[in-house]
């Protein structure tokens, strides 16, 4: 009957809204293509979807703060600490699995065929050391200074320099780009960590430290934990309005990006080879790995879990950024698959910021890749230390736009190849770049789900205590 009918077309709006933007913006970027928009039309013509873009970044700090704060908050310390564990664990685990996928796709199918003629040749450039690059990671996640966390500055020090960073990813990269060596080294890596600007590695672990110790101090407490819960409660209902606009900046971020894209026609050869040496890799860890792994655990149909997604990972391929989709992928895991909010409030803020298994398998992939163009005969250490960098790059690298491609840097100083080459792959990468982050944000929601399914002993064991507690008032 027509009531069914509606009925089915209000329970599956965002899903059908959600498939109808993708589609009508491939079409409408195809079909505009042949009317080859200079820059500047093309920006008109994405504008709304680059709203959307700054909507979300905007309500990504709030968000991750107030969650984080009130996640830990509504935890005793025993279950945090169990929630906690679980979660890395599950992070390490994907994440070490991503890296093996993507290394033992490229060594099989061998993109790389030694010979950069293919390419535009670069100039080298002075090299800096991983190290710097770890220590970096670590001093990140101390900011001496809260504000200027949640900012555009970014001071990192290198030996006795101090270096001052007001760079976005994207403009570096689009330094890069040009092939301009305007940007040193040092002036790149410092951008690890920071999404937007803002350091959402030292805000994680600032929200965790403060949501812990005033999820402990019993009734003084109170004000702060029922402000920071209200701040939660008021964004995510801003992120609902926002959730209705996000098919239509989905739409055109998409069609925006088709009518500017390169001829594909271009992309033969060995770079051909090596995207699709990626798609399969990314593939394999989202539709094979990734699930399996979640019907292990819970014995539930990870499929039926991941439909409940789409609108997030629809989000994530739009806007190749899986710190701007947090917001939608807290709207999916909460309502449409009902995972608890402890849960959600607790690994998700942290998750996106540092649980990336699409960028470490890409990075790992891509570092071979580069190998394998210069001809170059990685041996098994070699091999083993690129994991590790990889691993640690994708930690490191910001949920924003082509961050992976910065973090690169430390994977490839590790073993001596050619950080420049990172050009190479620079043509490809916004369309990698989506497809890893569509890949992040599924890692992510699957582990919330996951921790969720481990965690339900002491979820219910806090309910009954709650429930006690109002018993005996
Ligand atoms: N864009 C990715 C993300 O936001 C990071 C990357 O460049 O790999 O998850």
């Amino acid at each position: 009957t027509t009531d069914d009918v509606k009925g089915f077309f209000r329970r599956n709006a965002f899903v059908i809204l959600t498939v109808a933007a993708v589609i009508i913006g491939i079409i409408l970027g195809f079909g505009l293509r042949p009317y080859k928009m200079s820059y500047r039309e093309v920006k008109y013509f994405s504008f709304p979807g680059e709203l959307l873009m700054r909507m979300l970044q905007m309500l990504v700090l709030p968000l991750l703060v107030s969650s984080l704060i009130t996640g830990m908050a509504a935890l005793d310390s025993r279950a945090s600490g169990k929630m906690g564990v679980r979660a890395v664990v599950y992070y390490t685990t994907t994440t070490i699995i991503a890296v093996f996928i993507g290394i033992v796709m490229v060594l099989i199918i061998h993109p790389g065929r030694g010979s950069k003629d293919e390419f535009t040749k670069q100039e080298k450039i002075e090299q800096v050391s991983p190290a710097d690059a770890f220590l970096d990671l670590i001093r990140n996640m101390f900011p001496p200074n809260l504000v200027q966390a949640c900012t555009q500055q970014f001071k990192t020090q290198y030996g006795k320099r101090v270096v001052t960073v007001k760079v976005l990813v994207n403009e570096t990269l689009f330094s890069l780009n040009n092939g301009s060596q305007e940007l040193r080294r040092e002036e790149v890596i410092p951008v690890l960590g920071t999404v937007n600007g803002i350091n959402a590695l030292g805000l994680v672990v600032f929200s965790m430290c403060f949501g812990f110790i005033i999820g402990n101090m019993k009734e003084q407490g109170q004000p702060l934990r029922d402000f920071f819960d209200c701040l939660n409660e008021a964004i995510m209902r801003l992120v609902a309005i926002i959730m209705w606009y996000a098919p239509l900046g989905i739409m055109f971020l998409i069609a925006g990006k088709i009518v500017e894209m390169d001829d594909i026609s271009e992309m033969g050869g060995q770079l051909g080879m090596y995207t699709i040496t990626v798609i399969i890799g990314l593939l394999i860890h989202a539709i094979i790995v990734l699930p399996s792994l979640y019907f292990l655990v819970t014995r539930k149909n990870p499929f039926v879990f991941i439909a409940g997604l789409l609108q997030a990972l629809v989000t994530a391929l739009g806007t190749s950024s899986s710190s701007a989709t947090l917001p939608i992928t807290f709207k999916c895991l909460e309502e449409n698959n009902h995972v608890d909010k402890r849960v959600t409030r607790f690994v998700l803020p942290v998750g996106a910021t540092i649980n990336m298994d699409g960028t470490a398998l890409y990075e790992a992939l891509a570092a071979i890749f580069i190998a394998q163009v210069n001809d170059m005969d990685l041996n098994f250490g070699e091999i083993l230390t690129i994991s590790i960098t990889a691993t640690a790059a994708s930690i490191g690298a910001a949920g924003i736009p082509q961050a992976g491609l910065v973090t690169m840097v430390i994977v490839l100083t590790s073993v001596g190849l050619p950080t420049d080459d990172i050009t190479l792959i620079i043509a490809v990468d916004w369309f990698l770049d989506r497809l890893r982050t569509t890949t992040n944000v599924l890692g992510d929601s699957i582990g919330a789900g996951i921790v969720e399914h481990l965690s339900h002993h002491e979820l219910c064991a806090i309910d009954a205590e709650i429930g006690n507690s109002v018993v005996e008032e």
